[in-house]
């Protein structure tokens, strides 16, 4: 499984868009890793996991062509995770691609609520030859081509999911947006072993909300992962989704996850499992 980070940044992106704190002005500054936009993973290059409304830059940075992914995975509505608008850029004018296959998007019934409310109705029937929505449900695997993807309870917000994603023997815990997991999540994750766990660190310092992961968190996760079995020595762990509000910019906060095992991820950062 080929991964590429596309994104690693929180809501705001880092730096904040009209942030002057001390992180935000060393962070454009500085350039390179210390600039995250908003949060997103390719896969082989053709499932793409959330829509962030930083795709162009991205795409652009990386030479990727976006036209080519077949599957889109939505984790949740937020907008930095779900710019619904993009979705009309596939039909033409806006995309002049003749054989463009259609784009295939996963997530719960949340995501189609999105899509109704932002593109209407009569949008909507004009993306019907290029879009197709699937429902996922909690805990119920989904299989696409050679990825089988099960939604798990993130503590998130309303129809927020995150995503075990297996392809051809190699699993990865896609772990964003959430806190510290629920229950029912863990209980679902005993007995499988994850190869690459990719998590939220939002602001591994404190966190005003339990809705995002601080790395005591993330530490807590991956020892919780070791002692039930569902990881191993060799799993790989990178936290993501960082906030400019915990200070830190990419050496630092390397540096500090370095104690526990724990890699930073990039934009642009590739990973193979
Ligand atoms: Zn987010
Ligand atoms: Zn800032
Ligand atoms: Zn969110």
């Amino acid at each position: 499984m080929h991964i590429r980070y596309l994104g690693t940044g929180a809501a705001e992106g880092f730096p904040g868009v009209f942030c002057q704190c001390t992180a935000c002005r060393e962070s454009r500054a500085q350039g390179g890793r210390n600039v995250r936009r908003r949060s997103s993973m390719l896969i082989d290059g053709t499932l793409l996991v959330d829509l962030p409304p930083d795709l162009l830059s991205q795409a652009a940075e990386w030479k990727l062509e976006m036209g080519g992914i077949e599957y889109l995975l939505v984790t949740h509505t937020h907008a930095d995770h779900f710019y619904a608008a993009e979705l009309s850029n596939l039909r033409a004018p806006y995309c002049l691609h003749a054989e463009r296959k259609k784009l295939y998007i996963y997530g719960s019934y949340a995501v189609w609520e999105r899509m109704e409310q932002v593109l209407g109705v009569d949008e909507l029937k004009r993306l019907e030859p290029l879009i197709e929505f699937t429902e996922l449900k909690l805990f119920t695997p989904a299989t696409f081509g050679k990825y089988t993807v099960t939604p798990l309870q993130a503590r998130h917000c309303p129809g927020a999911f995150i995503y075990l994603i297996e392809s051809e023997g190699k699993v990865l815990l896609y772990a964003n947006d959430t806190g510290f997991f629920p229950e029912e999540t863990w209980d679902f994750l005993v007995g499988r072993s994850v190869h690459m766990v990719s998590m939220d660190c939002t602001n591994p310092v404190h966190s005003d909300t339990p809705n995002h992961m601080t790395l005591e968190d993330n530490v807590t996760v991956k020892r919780r992962l070791f002692q039930q079995k569902s990881s191993t020595a060799r799993t790989r762990y990178l936290a993501t989704h960082f906030s400019h509000t915990s200070g830190f910019l990419h050496r630092p906060m390397e540096e500090r996850l370095r104690l526990y095992g724990i890699g930073v991820a990039y934009d642009g950062l590739e990973v193979e499992i």
